[in-house]
C-alpha cells in the first residue's frame, strides 16, 4: 500500500537527500516543497523587491496569482527541477541571496496557502516524499510515516558551505552560518506554519551518522 512521508526539519539538515534516495527506493513521487518557495522568493525578487532586506508584500500577493510554480523531470539525470512560468530556476533558486531572502517571503500567509494548496493536490494519490518545513503538521498531518532531521547548526553551515563552494559561489563560512541561523530564527517564530516537530513524529539528529547509516535507519522504518 502506498504512503505518504512527510520529512520535516531544520535547513540544510541533508532532508532532500534522504527524501530523494527514499523515494527512488520506493518507486514514489519526491517533493522539495523548499525549491516551491524558493522559486516564489525568486519572482519577488525580480518583481517585488525593494532592497536589500524590504519587498513589496502587496504587490506579491496581487502578483500570485500569475506565478506558476510546477515540477519536471529532467531526462539527463532522472531528477525534479523546479519550473518558474516555465523557465528552469532550479541553479539560481539554491544561491545564497535567494536563501537569505526566503524565509521572509515564506512568511507570507497567501503565499503559504497557495502553495500548500497546490502540495496537498501533489499528494492526493499518496506514493509521494515530500519534504519542507511543515509537512507533517499542516499539508499531510495525516501522512503514515513522518520524519523531523535536525543537527547542529555549525554541523548544518559546514554542510551547505561545501555545497555552495562546490558549485562556485564565493561565499563566506561565517555568512552561511548567519543564513542557517537566521532562517531557522524565522521559520520557527512565523505566525502561521511555523517549523516544529509533529508529535507523531521521529527524530533523526544526524549530527553524528553518515548518509547511509541514517538511509537505511530510515529505509528500516518505512518499509515496516
Ligand atoms: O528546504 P529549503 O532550505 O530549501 O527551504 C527554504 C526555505 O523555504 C525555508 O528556510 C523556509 O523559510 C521555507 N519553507 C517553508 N515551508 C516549507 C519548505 C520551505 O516555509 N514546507
Amino acid at each position: 500500500k502506498k504512503i505518504i512521508i512527510a520529512i520535516d526539519g531544520h535547513s540544510s539538515t541533508g532532508k532532500s537527500t534522504v527524501a530523494r534516495q527514499l523515494a527512488k527506493e520506493l518507486g514514489y513521487i519526491y517533493v522539495d516543497t523548499g525549491a516551491m518557495y524558493r522559486a516564489v522568493t525568486l519572482y519577488a525578487m525580480r518583481k517585488c523587491y525593494i532592497d536589500k532586506h524590504h519587498f513589496n508584500r502587496e504587490a506579491l500577493e496581487r502578483f500570485l496569482p500569475f506565478i506558476n510554480i510546477k515540477f519536471e523531470v529532467n531526462s539527463k539525470t532522472g531528477l525534479a527541477e523546479v519550473f518558474l512560468n516555465n523557465e528552469n530556476v532550479e541553479k539560481t533558486i539554491r544561491k545564497l541571496d535567494v536563501s537569505n531572502f526566503v524565509s521572509q517571503i515564506a512568511a507570507v500567509s497567501l503565499v503559504r496557502k497557495k502553495l500548500v494548496e497546490q502540495q496537498q493536490l501533489m499528494g492526493k494519490d499518496k506514493g509521494i516524499v515530500m519534504d519542507g518545513r511543515d509537512i507533517g503538521t499542516v499539508v499531510f498531518p495525516e501522512a503514515e510515516l513522518k520524519l523531523f532531521m535536525t543537527a547542529t547548526a555549525k554541523d548544518r553551515a559546514e554542510r551547505r558551505y561545501k555545497e555552495l563552494i562546490d558549485r562556485g559561489e564565493k561565499v563566506t563560512y561565517e555568512d552561511v552560518l548567519k543564513n542557517v541561523v537566521d532562517r531557522d530564527h524565522i521559520d520557527s517564530t512565523r505566525k502561521d506554519s511555523p517549523l516544529r516537530k509533529a508529535e507523531d513524529a521521529i527524530v533523526i539528529d544526524n549530527s553524528n551518522l553518515t548518509l547511509n547509516e541514517q538511509f537505511s535507519q530510515i529505509l528500516n522504518i518505512a518499509k515496516n
